[in-house]
């Protein structure tokens, strides 16, 4: 087997990991994995679901986006992965996912901070709200994302306002883990700010 196709069905299981735990429906979301040693990544191709990534309907582009092999568009939101990629040598896998509690937290404006033990064991870093005000990370709101893996080297992702996570590994299935823990971080974040409501 080739490293590739290694890395392919690490991708699937993931994909298919995300999709079972209900952190991403539909056709929504993407995630990649770094070509060891090359500038380029495998990546999702537009508008499949989850649940129907196979070898062959995965793609292999530049940190740009530009199609290198395979068929099929690329995401749109490939820069934002290919940039994770040249700013963190870490990070080896990205999922990105339409997650329905982070994205609900998000609207507090609050980072996701000292929720849980388990939070703070796995992670040891908050988990920052980032509000770009656009549907896709520009180039322009790189900066912002960048601030964040300096100052957190491990850094296991981040919440895009009205938007979804992004939960990166040094590899994808680890990233696919970080994004279901910010995903149960989010919903224990809100169950706890009714619960402190409803005590008398
Ligand atoms: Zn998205």
């Amino acid at each position: 087997m080739t490293d590739i196709d290694r890395i392919k069905d690490e991708m699937i299981l993931a994909a298919s990991r995300a999709y079972t735990r209900g952190i991403q429906t539909g056709n929504g979301g993407n995630f990649s994995a770094r070509v060891p040693g090359k500038d380029l990544m495998v990546l999702k191709s537009s508008g499949g679901s989850f649940m129907d990534a196979t070898r062959d309907n995965l793609l292999i582009t530049d940190f740009a986006g530009k199609l290198v092999e395979g068929n099929g568009k690329p995401t749109r939101e490939a820069l934002l992965h290919g940039f994770i990629y040249q700013a963190a040598p870490q990070v080896n896998g990205v999922m990105h996912c339409h997650s329905p509690w982070a994205i609900a937290w998000a609207a507090t404006g609050q980072d996701l901070d000292k929720v849980t033990y388990h939070q703070e064991l796995k992670f040891g870093c908050p988990i920052a709200v980032i509000d770009v005000k656009s549907p896709v990370v520009r180039a322009e709101d790189f900066p912002l994302i960048e601030a964040l893996l300096k100052k957190y080297p491990q850094l296991p992702g981040f919440v895009l306002a009205d938007h979804g996570v992004v939960a990166v590994g040094d590899n994808i299935v680890n990233a696919e883990h970080n994004a279901e823990l910010i995903e149960e971080t989010a919903q224990v974040a809100f169950l706890k700010a009714l619960a402190a409501k409803l005590a008398i």
